[in-house]
């Protein structure tokens, strides 16, 4: 249990990738007063939010909001679009991935794991020619869905779902292609339409800056198609009578009412900000944190520049040192929380999130606490990661935020 001697000053640092941390702008938000969710003010909210949240996703489609955790949405995703025992193809990038895997064991389908060997598959994207070659293996169009993590958020990997969708075109293959993107949404660019993905999963407690507790699935048309055939159990999760129901701005059941106002509250945040704008502030915070990671001559767990995260940075430790007593220190010493390494990586390295509601101060904050933790923990390193990241956002500089008038 934890025991506090006395309350700590200043703020708690909490640099996990989700949930991250939740504005006070959004916090506020939450705070009104709960409604009647079949009253006509709650009917505006509804039609408010199913409006913005197809902007983020960049879809024409609909976009069903679950009250439930992303893990929810996976299995909204699978049990909409599939029936029992069908074969599906999943892609191993790491413990999300996994985990995705065994929920739709558990469901009852067949899915065949792909993926690159050992731990070597967890430090690279989606390999799409393996795909490729496994759908035109399967003249017999047995597999039903080719399912991909986005972004990894167990590695920091962030795959090419555009080039998933041109593996699986250029194989000829009508399987459905469904992607976890409940760590990428909002931080990494997303195209739901234009990539032809037919169910895109997501959540509220990563790049939307929402606690946790809803979640979504993008549709397409196909994949609504697939719905009328499939003969997975379905009932709280099934699209048809939710989507009818949102046509008004309402749901079947009690919605989360206090998380859609934050969601609305998010939507104008993000929106108002600019996507463009958010993907890059990501981007560049990002790339301030590797420079950091490079500079103490500690490994990245990602080794393919062009599939960085811009959601988070795993940071492999040395040889011999375990990562979870360097996080507990970092944690004990600065009030700072880092994300655990999770299934093959669990002690090897640790995570840094840098998403949501992060700026350059909170990056470097986030930092100096590794670094000082580094330090303490008797980790050698080669240089200051902190100086190093100062110098990337001193010569990358962003288009200031605020600006005073003259
Ligand atoms: C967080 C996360 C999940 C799990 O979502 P829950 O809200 O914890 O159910 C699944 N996949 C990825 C990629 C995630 O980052």
């Amino acid at each position: 249990m934890l025991k506090l001697d006395f309350h700590p000053a200043g703020r708690h640092f909490l640099q996990i990738p989700g949930p991250s941390p939740v504005p006070d702008r959004i916090l506020r938000a939450m705070s009104y007063p709960t409604i009647d969710h079949r009253g006509p003010e709650f009917g505006a909210l509804g039609l408010k939010v199913l409006d913005g949240i197809r902007k983020i996703f960049k879809t024409a489609q609909p976009v069903v909001i679950y009250p439930a955790s992303g893990t929810g949405a996976w299995e909204a995703a699978l049990v909409n679009t599939l029936s029992q025992g069908d074969a599906v193809l999943m892609y191993e990038t790491g413990h999300f991935a996994t985990l995705w895997k065994k929920l739709a064991e558990n469901l009852g389908l067949k899915p065949e794991f792909l993926g690159l060997p050992g731990v070597e598959g967890w430090r690279r994207g989606v390999q799409p020619d393996l795909i490729e070659a496994r759908l035109r293996a399967d003249t017999g169009h047995a597999i039903k869905a080719v399912c991909v993590v986005h972004n990894e958020t167990s590695t920091g990997v962030t795959s090419d779902i555009a080039a998933v969708r041109r593996a699986i075109d250029a194989a000829g293959h009508p399987a459905l292609l469904l992607v976890d993107t409940i760590s990428g949404l909002a931080s990494a660019d997303y195209r739901h339409d234009e990539w032809g993905v037919d169910v895109t999963v997501s959540g509220s407690q990563k790049g939307l800056m929402l606690p946790p507790g809803i979640s979504f699935n993008a549709v397409s048309q196909k994949a609504l198609a697939a719905s009328k055939q499939a003969t997975l159990p379905r009932a709280f999760w099934g699209w048809d009578e939710i989507i009818e129901m949102n046509r008004q701005g309402y749901w079947p059941y009690t919605p989360n009412t206090n998380l859609l106002y934050g969601l609305a509250e998010s939507l104008d945040m993000i929106l108002g900000e600019g996507l463009d704008r958010v993907f890059a502030r990501h981007q560049r915070l990002a790339a301030a944190c590797r420079a950091a990671v490079e500079a103490w001559g500690l490994e990245i767990q990602c080794v393919d520049p062009a599939v960085y995260s811009p959601v988070l940075t795993g940071v492999v430790m040395p040889e011999g040192v375990d990562a979870d007593a360097v996080r507990k220190t970092i944690y004990e010493h600065f009030d700072l929380s880092l994300g655990t390494g999770l299934g093959k990586v669990k002690g090897r390295m640790f995570r840094i999130g840098h998403l949501g509601d992060c700026n350059d101060l909170t990056l470097m904050a986030a930092l100096a606490g590794c670094e000082m933790g580094l330090k303490l923990s008797g980790v050698g390193l080669k240089a200051s990661g902190v100086t190093a990241a100062m110098d990337y956002l001193t010569t990358h500089v962003a288009k200031p935020a605020l600006k005073v008038a003259a």
